[in-house]
């Protein structure tokens, strides 16, 4: 006779299960670097500081996917220690990610993706479209599961003094 968590096992072991996954990334701006934002340059802005492109929108979408499958997260995976990873653009990290991930879960389906950015500047809402369609191609997810939101922090705190900006990434998959 098989138990109700035989079954909740052999469905694990099998696949369909349906995962959410949620993630938070900053980085400080750097006045001689340039803006790199869900795999898009923004022109005309400070970047962001980092060992890679600093790409902060698309670190928490990494860490999103990765926390949906319980696998280690960007920090272990592309430590800030290792040459290889310095100056690449994220969207490298990304596809390498979902290499990894395709390969323990050859199911993989990603659902749909929620993306806030918190910043003073720049403003997000001309870029919304370009970054929907950047993390569409890049994900191959279509546009219309994809949404991208910008908000000011009120001026309050480290984000309200332009010292950096935030990124919260939550999204579902089915593996
Ligand atoms: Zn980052």
């Amino acid at each position: 006779m098989t138990s109700k968590s035989d079954n909740a096992k052999q469905k694990m072991d099998t696949g369909g299960d349906c995962r959410v996954g949620f993630g938070f990334d900053s980085h400080r701006f750097s006045h001689d670097r340039k803006l790199h934002l869900c795999g898009l340059e923004i022109p005309d802005h400070p970047g962001l500081a980092g060992h890679s492109d600093a790409d902060c929108a698309l670190h928490a979408v990494i860490d999103a996917l990765l926390g949906a499958l319980a696998l280690p997260d960007i920090g272990e995976l592309f430590p800030s220690t290792d040459p290889k990873w310095k100056g690449v653009p994220s969207r490298l990290l990304v596809q390498t990610v979902l290499g990894l991930v395709l390969q323990r879960f050859p199911d993989f389906e990603l659902v749909n993706l929620d993306l806030t950015l918190i910043t003073e500047s720049p403003r997000i809402a001309p870029h919304k479209e370009a970054m929907i369609a950047s993390l569409s191609e890049l994900l191959g997810v279509p546009r219309e599961r994809i949404s991208v939101k910008g908000k000011t922090n009120e001026g309050m705190g480290w984000i309200g003094k332009k010292e950096g900006m935030a990124a919260l990434c939550a999204l579902s998959a089915r593996i």
